[in-house]
């Protein structure tokens, strides 16, 4: 189902036009317009799902089986040194498009960006809680 004002909507289903590098029956892959890198894209399923946790586990799926194909294609292609998938889920995560995407990151050495965090220094009783919490 496509949602009423939503712009990844519009240009999955072409009714807004954008630079398309991939298109099946289930997804659209362009060109992002605020590229981190040359050639960063964005997987996007046609179907409207808000994110990753409403996205069918079949969307899922295929989505992770395009990116691996694309990743090749790309490196390939623009002659990446390495690659980053990105998805963001939900404002604090970085998410501004409330439509599931995947980045496509092609990475060049000295190519200025960082993709990353600052890592924590928890304690083996800290994992272990965390742990529970998750699989309890
Ligand atoms: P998010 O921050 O939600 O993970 O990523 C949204 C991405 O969509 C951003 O990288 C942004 O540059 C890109 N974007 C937003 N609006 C448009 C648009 O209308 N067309 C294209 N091609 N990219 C867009
Ligand atoms: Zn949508």
């Amino acid at each position: 189902m496509k949602k009423d004002n939503c712009i990844f909507c519009k240009i999955a289903n072409g009714d807004i036009p954008s630079k398309t590098i991939y298109e099946d029956e289930m997804f659209k892959v362009i060109l992002d317009l605020g590229p981190a890198t040359k050639g960063h894209a964005l997987i996007l399923p046609k179907e409207h799902a808000d994110n990753l946790y409403e996205l069918p586990e079949e969307t899922a799926g295929a989505a992770m089986k395009l990116a691996k194909k694309l990743s090749v294609q790309m490196k390939d292609k623009l002659g990446a040194d390495g690659f980053n998938l990105v998805q963001n889920n939900g404002e604090v995560a970085g998410q501004t498009v409330m439509h599931f995407h995947l980045h496509l990151i092609p990475r060049y050495q000295n190519d200025g960006q960082r993709i990353g965090w600052t890592p924590g220094e928890p304690t083996q009783e800290e994992l272990e809680d965390i742990r529970q919490k998750i699989v309890g």
